[in-house]
């Protein structure tokens, strides 16, 4: 879907799909992620939205109501900042895309053209390895290489 046809209606609908009533602090925030491009944590919602009149507490329900209606991806980069991003494939339950965070600038950028595959060797380890739900890349971003 491009990305200009997610306005108001489209969020509306989507919501409805998901079974959530569409409050207009939950099509903000969808709307706000369709756009984003990149996964967004809870303090980036609230500066994008707190003037809209949308308090915190209000948003960091709506992220995770969304994420519990399988609506967003929930994302946990391991630098205790809880990510979302809206989710592509409906429904899926696998990652949909490796992330890639910049060491120096802290950039994260999602890394939609890219597929990585984890192969196990034979054996045990593919059980202990579970399921893999989130694949991070780090390094120094374009930006940072340069200067
Ligand atoms: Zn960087
Ligand atoms: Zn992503």
């Amino acid at each position: 879907m491009p990305a200009t046809s997610r306005d108001t209606n489209w969020a509306k609908n989507v919501l409805r799909e998901a079974g959530l009533r569409a409050t207009a602090a939950r099509v903000a925030v969808l709307k706000m992620l369709a756009v984003a491009g990149s996964p967004q944590s809870h303090a980036d919602v609230v500066e994008a939205l707190g003037d809209e009149g949308f308090d915190q507490s209000t948003l960091f329900r709506c992220l995770n109501e969304m994420a519990e209606s399988r609506l967003l991806t929930r994302l946990d980069l391991g630098d205790q900042i809880r990510r979302f991003e809206l989710r592509q494939i409906e429904g899926a339950d696998t990652l949909e895309h490796p992330h890639f965070m910049c060491v120096d600038c802290g950039k994260l950028l999602c890394l939609k053209d890219f597929k990585v595959a984890i192969s196990p060797s034979r054996g045990p380890r593919r059980d202990i390895l579970g399921t893999i739900t989130e694949v991070l890349l780090r390094g120094h971003c374009g930006q940072c290489s340069t200067e």
